[in-house]
């Protein structure tokens, strides 16, 4: 059960998305699956090229629609563990519209954002992250626009598990990446990523100084959906841990009619391998 490669990230030493990897490969271990039962689909950006950086079935789409992939490949192979990451202008500015109907819809797939605040691989632009007053080439007296809450958001559209963790906390990390594999539905999993070369505010320091991580509220009750909003709200959305899960609703596959339990590579489709090979031959 190794989930590493041989290739070598090429993101800048330090960056916050090699301990998503890190965290990645070993819930994917713990949870006991194989590297032919996992997909992982990526988008555009630095955080996009983490589905060629694991050694599992690896897909790198395009801009912002690494969810309809996603769901797509769970659709056709209910028995795959899918697992959707991207970064924050990829999954809250042009993917918006997917992450939102992809939560409400609750298909059984986990999406990791890489959140770094800031658009990393365009050489630092202000990302729908960004805060008021974040100063960047495409923002230089400052951005006039609100941040995103992507924890907010989430719970509004109706999300059944929620999860927030920072790259300095690999533990947290991979258990709540676990937790999001096991659950039955969609898991909206924000990770504080941060991107050492263009974002000088949002650092690992200053990450460290205003988190507030549920370990230390032991009376939180992360099924309590209002208590959720309330807690994401008095910490201006820093808080880390399980946010809010909801165990009673089952995943969007399970109710599409006739809908089979088989995954598709079980089926007998019928064809010969040099049909096969014809086909795949066409497509390339
Ligand atoms: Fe990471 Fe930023 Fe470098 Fe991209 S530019 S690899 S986000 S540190």
């Amino acid at each position: 059960k190794d989930f590493r490669n041989n290739i070598k990230p090429n993101w800048c030493p330090g960056c916050g998305d090699f301990s998503i990897q890190a965290a990645i490969q070993r819930a994917a271990a713990n949870v006991g699956l194989e590297p032919e039962n996992l997909g992982i689909v990526s988008g555009i950006g630095c955080s996009g090229r983490i589905s060629g950086y694991i050694n599992a079935y690896g897909f790198h789409g395009v801009h912002g629609r690494s969810l309809p992939i996603a769901q797509g490949l769970k659709m056709a192979n209910r028995e795959l563990t899918v697992l959707a990451a991207g970064g924050d202008g990829d999954g809250f500015a042009i993917g918006m519209g997917h992450t939102v109907h992809a939560i409400r819809r609750n298909i059984n797939i986990t999406y990791i954002v890489m959140d770094n605040q800031i658009y990393g691989l365009t050489k630092g632009q202000t990302s729908p992250r960004s805060a008021e007053g974040f100063k960047t080439k495409s923002t230089p007296a400052g951005s006039i626009e609100s941040a995103l809450s992507p924890l907010e958001v989430a719970l509004a559209a109706g999300a059944t598990f929620i999860g927030q963790s920072f790259s300095s906390n690999l533990k947290q990390l991979t258990a709540l990446i676990e937790a999001g594999m096991k659950h039955n539905g969609f898991s909206f999993i924000n990770v504080f990523s941060p991107c050492v070369t263009f974002n000088k505010v949002n650092t690992y320091d200053w990450f460290k100084e205003n988190i507030v991580d549920l370990e230390e509220t032991p009376d939180y009750d992360p099924s309590n959906r209002v208590m959720a909003m309330t807690k994401i709200m008095e910490t201006n959305s820093l808080l880390t841990g399980l946010i809010y899960q909801n165990t009673t609703k089952t995943s969007y596959e399970n109710h599409v009619p006739g809908f089979k339990e088989e995954g598709m590579s079980k089926l007998n489709l019928k064809i010969s391998e040099q049909e096969f090979d014809k086909l795949v031959t066409e497509f390339k």
